[in-house]
């Protein structure tokens, strides 16, 4: 048995280094690399690679496992729902699934947004919100807003409409030609109060000519987990309602508790025009995303069929999907998940808020179910912060940095003992690197 299971390594590894092409990856590094990851199983807090070893997942598989790996209950309704349909097209024909659904997102969504478009995943329903607001002022009769406003550090996606309201700037250069134009607020040494000044200025210049305002509400999660008070939240609502333009809250990473409320919204107290969720919608499972509207938006697709949204992904509503997603929501409101997190929070506090006296540390950010450490470094790029993540994996635990910050975001619901021993993994790695 061990025999084989080393020769599976091998052999994977070989053909996927052959003709697999792998995502955010410097092949020349990806191939050279003796640690490369090899997973045959996941179950909880952790995977398994090809020895055999159990690995504490720190980033819930790219924020989407948000209630562990296989959760049971999740298993199940994918398996009963495989049983009788596992797709069909939602073009012309609805299902249970996807209408409950519908209903269940409006009922935790912020009070106002009553409709549910869906798709497959953060991108794309990003892609949708874009679309949606501007052919929705068109047919309000004001074809000339069409112009878009993001922040600084933003990540909303790699599709094209996605990458072009992205403003991590790594990202963005090698496609910077064909994005469409959006207007960047930068984040100055002043912090995000400073920002939200300089999107004040900006809409009163050219509000009039703006579609909509796109943010991550609370937290930019890929721009290294820079977090902001939810009082800007509501200073962009006020703003954008005064010119009128639409306000698009990308809860992609920060939905489903991950700030400490189910939506980062909440804590602001404001309900935009769109709301967009994926990643944990599929419970870690499935791609699946929706983008949330209210009414008064839905209503300007309202009359003639040249009025309609034309946009509809061939998988958008599939009923795997969307019975996986109505058990996450069930979990959630059954198991009390929310409830467990604020003593998750203080364990991430009072283990890493100590690193920030070591010197090579730049900062460290907590909120909800996140924690942060800023090294010394040039940003994403940066190689700091793969050496953190080499010193955690010799130690148990997969924890992939954004360049020179390291965090961790588990599962909402992790275990305290997991948790404590993904934190102790975390700081005795920046221990590791930082101090000779
Ligand atoms: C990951 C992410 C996206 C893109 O989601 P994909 O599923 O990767 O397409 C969009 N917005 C935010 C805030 C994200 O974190």
């Amino acid at each position: 048995m061990r025999a084989s299971a080393h020769g599976g390594r091998a052999e994977v590894l070989a053909l996927d280094r052959r003709h697999a092409w792998h995502p955010y990856a410097s092949h020349d590094d990806w191939e050279s690399d003796p640690d490369a990851l090899v997973l045959t199983a996941a179950s909880g807090t952790r995977f398994r690679d090809a020895d055999g070893r159990w690995l504490l997942d720190g980033n819930a598989s790219w924020w989407t496992a948000v209630l562990g790996h296989r959760h049971p209950r999740l298993v199940a309704a994918l398996e009963r729902q495989l049983a009788t349909m596992p797709h069909v097209p939602f073009a012309g024909i609805t299902h249970e699934p996807a209408a409950r659904l519908a209903s269940e997102l409006v009922a935790v969504a912020p009070a106002g947004l009553t409709r549910v478009f869906y798709s497959d995943d953060g991108s794309t329903a990003l892609e949708v919100a874009v679309k949606m607001a501007v052919q929705c002022h068109a047919q309000r009769g004001e074809p000339r807003r069409r112009r878009f406003v993001a922040l600084e550090g933003a990540f909303h996606g790699d599709t094209v409409g996605a990458a072009s309201l992205g403003g991590v700037e790594v990202f963005r250069r090698p496609y910077a030609s064909v994005l469409f134009d959006c207007l960047q607020v930068p984040l100055g040494a002043g912090g995000h109060d400073r920002s939200f000044d300089a999107l004040g200025k900006l809409m009163d210049q050219v509000g009039h000519e703006v579609a909509a305002v796109v943010l991550e509400p609370v937290l930019q999660g890929a721009a290294g987990m820079r977090q902001y008070e939810p009082a800007l939240v509501h200073r962009a609502r006020e703003l954008t309602r005064r010119a009128g333009a639409l306000l698009v809250l990308d809860e992609v990473f920060t939905g489903f508790g991950r700030t400490g409320t189910f939506w980062a919204a909440e804590q602001a107290g404001v309900t935009p025009d769109l709301l967009c969720t994926a990643k944990a919608l599929g419970g870690g499972m499935l791609p699946f995303a929706a983008t949330l509207a209210t009414e008064d938006v839905f209503r300007a697709f309202r009359g003639g069929r040249d009025r309609a949204f034309f946009h509809g992904h061939t998988f958008c509503g599939n009923p795997l999907g969307a019975a996986v997603a109505r058990e996450v929501l069930a979990v959630f409101r059954e198991e009390r998940v929310l409830e467990g997190v604020p003593r998750r929070t203080a364990m991430i506090e009072g283990a890493l808020l100590p690193l920030g006296e070591l010197p090579g540390v730049r900062e460290v950010r907590c909120v909800g179910m996140v924690g942060a450490v800023e090294l010394e470094g040039q940003g994403y790029l940066d190689s700091i912060g793969w050496r953190v993540y080499r010193e955690a994996l010799a130690r148990g635990a997969y924890l992939r940095p954004l360049g020179n910050v390291v965090y961790l975001a588990p599962r909402i619901d992790v275990p305290e003992e997991d948790l404590a021993e993904l934190l102790d993994v975390l700081v005795t790695s920046v221990r590791a690197v930082l101090t000779p």
